[in-house]
């Protein structure tokens, strides 16, 4: 058994879809379901018993323990975040208290749990973190890629909460011995990824003709992985990474934002014909926006034998499809529809 928190957001329920595809170990998926928690993303596992879905916040220390201590997971894959850059501007706080707090409070009922156990239980448990490229800080042009070695230097509200998680895992190692895992991916992208960020918001908003929004000078560089090769190098980490140890997990995809919003254009063309060139609209930047984001994933590559699967080429062309067949997933978002599934098919909230 194994505890996924944020199994209802885009990456954790790739990741639940992606693990029951090739095992039978069941998931317990912790969720708060915040405006981009959709157990819409995880309908095909209607009625399988090894999903088991619990709705409540990594905050609540009671819940947590209950569930360790009637499930007994092996492993905690802590997915559970705020993740929107532009809303962190905005309103900070969420991410203060999930990102920060929250992560404390998991760490701390999972360090409790942990040392309850014994022998190999105890020596093979993992609590491996979730993260991001965006804690190490902007890169200029010609300087190399973010190693796991590179110092943190956050911009944002969100890259520092996720920062400050991130150090937080690390103490909890270093201080009690927790076998904990962090891992720092660069942007993904595919299926069930909420229309707020950069690729489907493009896609969604072409197919209705609506302004293709691109901030400032649209050259801002980021390094994109398909997510489900985001989700076989997290596996990867759980089955081999080493306690205490941080794996950099990137795609070697870099791309300014100009770019990939071409890309998706060109693509949509192809399989959905229409001009959306013309709806490109250059808005004001971001404040404190990172020009570049770049990871060195040779770490993981060497020393766990993880490689991506897809090319950018090959995964964008999925994703476009994936939205392009999926517009109800779309629509129902948009509309607020995905609450009143929830309702319906979860009595118990
Ligand atoms: P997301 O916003 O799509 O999903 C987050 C999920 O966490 C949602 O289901 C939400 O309901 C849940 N959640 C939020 N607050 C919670 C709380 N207090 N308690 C329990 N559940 C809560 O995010 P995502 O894009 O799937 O990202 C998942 C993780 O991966 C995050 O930690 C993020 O920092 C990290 N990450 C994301 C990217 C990316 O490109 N999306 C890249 C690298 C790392």
């Amino acid at each position: 058994m194994i505890l996924v928190t944020g199994g209802a957001g885009f990456i954790g329920a790739n990741f639940i879809l992606d693990w029951l595809a090739q095992s039978d170990e069941p998931v317990i998926n912790l969720d708060k379901l915040t405006y981009a928690g959709n157990l819409q993303n995880l309908a095909s596992l209607e009625g399988d018993s090894r999903h088991i879905f619990v709705h409540g916040d990594i905050n609540d220390q009671q819940k947590i323990a209950n569930l360790f201590r009637q499930y007994h997971p092996r492993a905690i894959i802590h997915f559970a975040a705020e993740s929107h850059v532009d809303r962190s501007i905005h309103e900070p706080e969420a991410f203060i208290q999930t990102n920060i707090v929250g992560t404390f409070r998991l760490l701390d009922t999972t360090y409790r749990y942990w040392k309850e156990q014994k022998g190999e239980i105890q020596h093979g448990f993992r609590f491996l973190h979730v993260s991001t490229d965006e804690v190490y800080g902007s890169l200029s042009k010609d300087a190399p890629a973010f190693t796991e070695t590179h110092p943190y230097q956050p911009n944002s509200p969100y890259s520092a909460s996720k920062a400050s998680s991130d150090q937080l895992v690390r103490a909890y190692h270093h201080t009690y011995g927790l076998p904990t895992l962090i891992t720092n991916c660069s942007n993904n992208y595919g299926a069930f990824q909420f229309p707020e960020k950069l690729i489907p918001l493009m896609i969604v908003n072409a197919l209705v003709g609506k302004p293709l929004p691109v901030y400032g000078d649209g050259q801002q560089i980021r390094d994109w992985l398909y997510v489900k090769d985001h989700c076989s190098a997290i596996r990867r980490v759980l089955q081999a990474g080493m306690p205490g140890e941080t794996y950099n997990i990137g795609g070697w995809n870099e791309k300014p934002n100009i770019e990939i919003v071409h890309i998706i254009c060109n693509l949509l063309s192809e399989l959905h014909p229409a001009d959306y060139h013309k709806l490109i609209k250059y808005v004001v930047d971001r404040p404190g926006h990172d020009r570049r984001y770049a990871i060195d994933a040779r770490k993981i590559e060497r020393d766990l034998g993880w490689k991506p699967v897809e090319t950018f080429e090959t995964g964008i062309r999925k994703t476009v499809k994936w939205y392009l067949d999926n517009q109800d997933w779309v629509a129902n978002i948009q509309s607020g529809e995905y609450r009143k599934w929830i309702e319906s098919h979860y009595q118990e909230y």
